[in-house]
C-alpha cells in the first residue's frame, strides 16, 4: 500500500471540487440562518453510552459500525456516527431547554464515522449538515423542517430526489403494532440473523432488501392501521402542511429508518440517480430520545443530510454550481522593484476583497504566465522595469487578450470597477 493512501472508506476533498463541497454545505445551511437556527458545534467523539443509549444498541450503526475505543485513561469513547444524540446532550448539558425559549432550533455541520461496507456514495467518513428543533411537539415544526430540506436542495437546482414520508407512532399505539407484527414475522422463513432481529428491532426487517423477504412481508400488519388517533391526526397536519407549501412527498408505509429514536414522523430524501445509496438525506421526530439519554421529556425533531451525496446528486443530474472565482486578479512581476510594487498591490486588492494571487518562486515571464492561467483569473497585472518608471501596471484581461495600462495609484480602483 501506498504511503500516501488516504485510509479505506474515506477520501480527501482537493480542489477545485472541494469548492462544491463548501458549497453544498453553505446552501444547506442558508434556509436553517434564515428560519431561527442558530449553529452548534460538539466534539467528534462522545462517551460511548451516549450512542449505545441513544442511537440505541439493537441498530446497525452502534452495533457493528461503530468506532470505538478506550483511552489511555481508561474513558470509553466513540467517535460520532451520527449529529443528534450530540446535540441534545450538549443542549441538556447547557440548559438550553431551561432558557424559557422552546423549541430550541439548531444546526450543525460536520464529520461523522461509520465501519460500513466501502462502495459509492457510501464511506467511513462523511460529512452531514443537520437540524436539530428541541421541545416541542408540533406538526408545523415537522412541516417545517421538511420545507427547508426541500428548499436547500432546490436552490442547488436539484430535482430529481423524492420526499418519503411515514409516521411510526408513538410509546402509545408503537408497542400494540410491534407485538402483532412480531406475531406474523415469528411465523415466516426467515434466518437466523433475521429471526433474531424479530425480538430486538421488528420494525427494520420492513426494511429488508432482499426479495424473498419483501415476498413473505405481503400482508404483514401495517403501522398505519394501528396507529392512534392522536398519531394520526398529528400525521394529518404534517401532510397537510407540506401540501399548503407546495412540497410533494410519498407516502412511504416502509419507511423505518435505521435508528431506534424516531417516533411519529419519519422522512426520508432519495435520489433517483444515486443507485443503491439513494438516500441523500433523512429525519424525524425523537419525542423520547431525551429520556432515553438521561434527561427530561423534550419531544424534539430533526434531520441529517449527507453532504457527500448531495454532491454525486449534483453530478448525477450535470448540475455546474456557480462557484466564486477563486482567483479574480493574478499579479506577474518582471523584476526586483515589481516584486515589491505588485506585492503590495495584490494585498491591497484582497483588503479591499478582491481575490487576488501572486507569481511565486521566481518564475519568468513565460512560467508566470502560465500560473496567471491555470488560476483561472480574469485579469492578470504585468509590470516590469519601465511600465514602473511611469507609474504604471499592465491590465491584461484573459478573455480578450486585451493589455491596458494603469495607474499605479488608482489600480485597486480601476480593477474594482472593470471586475463589477
Ligand atoms: P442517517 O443518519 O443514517 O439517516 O444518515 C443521514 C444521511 O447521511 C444519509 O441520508 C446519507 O446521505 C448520509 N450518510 C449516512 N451514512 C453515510 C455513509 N456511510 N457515507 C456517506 N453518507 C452517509
Amino acid at each position: 500500500m501506498s504511503t500516501f493512501q488516504a485510509p479505506k472508506g474515506t477520501y480527501d476533498l482537493i480542489p477545485p471540487k472541494s469548492g462544491v463541497t463548501l458549497a453544498v454545505r453553505e446552501a444547506i445551511a442558508a434556509p436553517l440562518k434564515n428560519s431561527g437556527y442558530g449553529y452548534i458545534e460538539t466534539p467528534g467523539f462522545e462517551n460511548v453510552e451516549l450512542f449505545s443509549r441513544g442511537v440505541g444498541e439493537s441498530t446497525d450503526i452502534v452495533s457493528k459500525e461503530m468506532y470505538a475505543f478506550e483511552t489511555k485513561g481508561g474513558t470509553k469513547l466513540a467517535l460520532r456516527p451520527e449529529g443528534t444524540a450530540s446535540v441534545l446532550r450538549a443542549a441538556l448539558q447547557a440548559n438550553l431547554h431551561k432558557l424559557g425559549n422552546l423549541p430550541v432550533k439548531l444546526w450543525y455541520s460536520g464529520s461523522y464515522y461509520r465501519y460500513e461496507r466501502p462502495q459509492a456514495g457510501r464511506y467511513r467518513h462523511f460529512s452531514q449538515v443537520g437540524a436539530e428543533a428541541i421541545g416541542a411537539e408540533d406538526p408545523a415544526l415537522d412541516a417545517e423542517l421538511i420545507i427547508l430540506a426541500d428548499q436547500a436542495y432546490r436552490s442547488l437546482g436539484l430535482r430529481q430526489f423524492r420526499i418519503l414520508l411515514n409516521s411510526l407512532g408513538d410509546k402509545e399505539c408503537r408497542p400494540v403494532y410491534r407485538d402483532a407484527l412480531q406475531g406474523f414475522l415469528r411465523a415466516l422463513d426467515l434466518d437466523e440473523d433475521t429471526r433474531r432481529r424479530i425480538e430486538i428491532n421488528p420494525l427494520r426487517i420492513l426494511d429488508d432488501k432482499r426479495d424473498a423477504v419483501q415476498k413473505q412481508l405481503a400482508g404483514a400488519p401495517m403501522l398505519r392501521d394501528y396507529l392512534c388517533d392522536a398519531c394520526k391526526a398529528y400525521h394529518e397536519e404534517v401532510r397537510e402542511l407540506l401540501t399548503a407549501a407546495g412540497v410533494t412527498y410519498e407516502d412511504d408505509e416502509k419507511l423505518v429508518r435505521g435508528l431506534d429514536y424516531y417516533t411519529r414522523t419519519t422522512f426520508e430524501f432519495v435520489h433517483d440517480g444515486l443507485g443503491s445509496q439513494s438516500a441523500v438525506g433523512g429525519g424525524g421526530r425523537y419525542d423520547g430520545l431525551s429520556e432515553m439519554i438521561g434527561g427530561p421529556a423534550l419531544p424534539s425533531v430533526g434531520w441529517a443530510l449527507g453532504v457527500d451525496r448531495t454532491v454525486l446528486a449534483l453530478e448525477a443530474e450535470g448540475i455546474e454550481l456557480e462557484l466564486p472565482a477563486t482567483t479574480s486578479v493574478f499579479a506577474v512581476p518582471l523584476g526586483e522593484e515589481a516584486r515589491r510594487v505588485l506585492f503590495a498591490l495584490v494585498t491591497e486588492l484582497r483588503r479591499a476583497g478582491v481575490a487576488a494571487d501572486f507569481s511565486y518562486g521566481g518564475k519568468g515571464l513565460k512560467g508566470a504566465m502560465k500560473s496567471a492561467n491555470r488560476s483561472g483569473a480574469r485579469y492578470t497585472l504585468v509590470a516590469g522595469e519601465r511600465d514602473l518608471a511611469e507609474g504604471v501596471v499592465q491590465l491584461k484581461d484573459m478573455e480578450s487578450g486585451e493589455q491596458t495600462p494603469v495607474a499605479l495609484v488608482d489600480a485597486v480602483n480601476a480593477i474594482r470597477e472593470r471586475l463589477a
